[in-house]
């Protein structure tokens, strides 16, 4: 448990059983524990290997639950005067299903949701039910997206428009007036406070999106031409998503509550801030400012947000606004976990014998002397040393005066060697380990090969650079061997994993068991926000399988897997690609018929390999074992 951090990053919702078994519980100390394996295994069952998804609902609703928790008592504690109105923004996962279970955890909260584009204003609109529950819209728009929102008001629904630009303004105001209807509008303030870590871009005077000072008054002055001034109800902002340091959340707060103030004074009646996203995950577990990290808690963040707005309305004596949060990350990414299988490994240092022979390779015999010699006292010479005859056997093989056999021998050796130089090295301070076996230690990692893709998976580590905790979910009582990196399936050489979660830094390998003749599990965590729609079809590796676990005390296990959805289809990722099916065995099939011609396929034996082909087009896209 230790070794993996599990209890820094788990939240307490991840933890080891007796056996060794990685076990959620979906609702932290107050439930069950559902060890990881028995899901997968269960998913089997019902036909769905992994790569596997498993969310948990139930852990989705403890998210929602305790995100309005936070604020409703950030908000009794500071006898605030206005309410919280969270809203998820859709994007960080739009699946249906999660949507949903968000909506019905936050329905007592009034929890609504947050839609940045044209689709998902649709989903939006026939997801949300709860008419007391907000629809906010982001991104840029045109007639067509304000009309949906339109709709959604004609509906009775709190719709409200944040407009990007002073143009959105003009449309809105046009749309509405000839549907016939009262606009709802924020504005997204561009503050001069700049986000940090990765998404720090959002934020700032270089913004893509928000309104200067200048355009905010002409969008008022647009909104009092119209005879609408009513309909400007809420200020925004959004400084970027992942903000590690609270320091900046609390300037941000303090800067955009300026503006509201200000406003407020000048006679509009704006009755939100909504502070956007931001709200971090401990990915790592270090609780610092490191960009996979946060230095604050969830309910830190709430105090922080509720006390600094009321500190800069009462000092403006203007009335504390309703609080809107648009936090996508910090609700869903705990839900679900990527289960993967090693299913090999790919090893520098291999058995073989470390005795001579009298008619041993003159450099096989300087390999087995540096190795029986070997001291703490000689270690950087003896490096030297074997390092020179990797080398010198390189060149003479490349001149053709080395069989393979010496080759081998000599590569076996080599890592034999250094990986004993290794282990007298990790137990020497740091400062004293010569630098040649430190750069030497790091080829010495072992590779696992697992079958799924890091491009249609994990695209924020392959694209941002972002950590996410792996560790296998079995074996945990079991000391890992081998020190390792993760290799995808994809034909890419950046189809890896090779950084890892680290307290004070980032690792290069991740502690893995060896593999034996059983399925080798890993679980990828806290990946719920972002990955699944991100990912992409990389060499037509397509949507992994996935299991909904709900918990269930009638149930034996005290679970069960309410839904399953089959990952994408060969003939699915193809059809993508304008490949049609039907259009494939026919053409395949006229190559059979010519092979049969031209008597190089027997007639059955042609028909038996079209079946195959056309079979073979149902099948998953990932690699399928035992
Ligand atoms: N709101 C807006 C406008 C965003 O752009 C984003 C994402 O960057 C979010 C909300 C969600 O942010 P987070 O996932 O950090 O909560």
């Amino acid at each position: 448990k230790e070794l993996y951090l599990i209890d820094r990053w788990g939240a307490g919702y991840f933890d080891v059983n007796d056996d060794g078994n990685m076990t959620v519980a979906p609702l932290q100390e107050r439930g069950r524990k559902i060890a990881l394996q028995d899901v997968v295994n269960d998913a089997r069952e019902q036909g769905l290997r992994t790569p596997l998804l498993i969310r948990f609902q139930d852990l989705l609703h403890h998210r929602v639950r305790n995100l309005n928790l936070a604020f409703a008592s950030a908000i009794s504690e500071n006898k605030y005067r206005g309410v919280y109105r969270g809203v998820f923004p859709i994007k960080v996962n739009q699946l249906r299903e999660v949507v949903e279970e968000i909506l019905d955890a936050g329905r007592s909260f009034h929890h609504g949701i947050e839609v940045g584009s044209k689709p998902e204003i649709f989903a939006g609109l026939s997801v949300h039910t709860d008419n007391d529950s907000l629809i906010v819209c982001n991104g840029y728009k045109d007639d067509a997206y304000i009309r949906m929102a339109m709709i959604g008001r004609k509906l009775g629904k709190k719709v409200i428009l944040i407009a990007e630009k002073l143009s959105e303004v003009r449309a809105i105001l046009r749309i509405a007036a000839e549907m016939n209807v009262d606009p709802l509008i924020g504005l997204r303030v561009r503050l001069s406070t700049k986000g940090a870590g990765r998404w720090a871009t959002s934020g700032g005077e270089d913004a893509k999106f928000g309104l200067s000072t200048s355009e905010i008054l002409a969008a008022t002055e647009l909104m009092k031409q119209a005879g609408k001034t009513s309909a400007f109800k809420l200020i925004h902002f959004h400084v970027g998503s992942q903000i590690p340091d609270i320091l900046i959340i609390k300037r941000a707060v303090r800067e955009a509550a300026r503006h509201y103030a200000k406003l407020r004074k000048m006679g509009h009646p704006i009755e939100y801030i909504d502070v956007g996203g931001g709200l971090a995950i401990d990915y790592d577990g270090s609780r610092s400012t490191f960009h996979s990290s946060m230095n604050y808690s969830v309910e830190e963040y709430a105090r922080d947000i509720v006390y600094n707005i009321m500190d800069v309305c009462d000092d403006e004596k203007v009335p504390h606004p309703d609080i809107v949060s648009e936090s996508g990350r910090a609700t869903v990414a705990h839900h679900s976990v990527l289960v993967i299988q090693a299913f090999g490994s790919i090893e520098k240092v291999t058995p073989g014998p470390l005795n001579g022979a009298h008619d041993d390779h003159k450099l096989v015999k300087n390999l087995l002397y540096t190795l029986e010699h070997l001291t703490q006292e000689n270690l950087g010479e003896s490096c030297h040393d074997i390092l020179q005859v990797k080398e010198e056997s390189q060149k003479m093989f490349d001149l053709g005066l080395l069989n393979l056999d010496v080759k081998a021998r000599v590569e076996t050796l080599f890592w034999q060697a250094a990986e004993r130089m290794q282990k007298i090295a990790s137990r020497l301070d740091a400062s004293e380990v010569p630098d040649d076996i430190t750069e030497l230690s790091k080829q010495l990692v072992d590779q696992h090969i697992c079958n799924f893709s890091v491009f249609q998976s994990l695209l924020d580590h392959w694209a941002l650079g972002g950590l996410f905790p792996i560790a296998p979910i079995h074996r945990l009582n079991e000391r890992p061997t081998q020190q390792s990196t993760l290799v995808d399936i994809t034909c890419d050489s950046d189809g890896k994993v090779s950084k890892f979660i680290d307290l004070s830094d980032v690792r290069d390998t991740l502690p893995l068991h060896a593999l034996d003749d059983k399925p080798y599990y890993l679980g990828v965590f806290l990946t719920g926000a972002y990955q699944d729609i991100m990912g992409d079809i990389h060499n037509l590796f397509g949507r992994v399988n996935e299991v909904h676990v709900f918990l269930d005390d009638d149930e034996e296990c005290g679970y069960y897997l309410e839904e399953t959805i089959a990952g994408n289809s060969i003939r699915e990722v193809l059809s993508m690609t304008q490949y049609e099916s039907r259009e494939m065995v026919a053409k395949l099939k006229a190559q059979v018929d010519a092979a049969i011609k031209q008597d190089r396929l027997r007639p059955t034996e042609g028909m038996r390999l079209l079946a195959d082909f056309e079979r073979g087009l149902a099948d998953q896209t990932y690699l399928t074992f035992g």
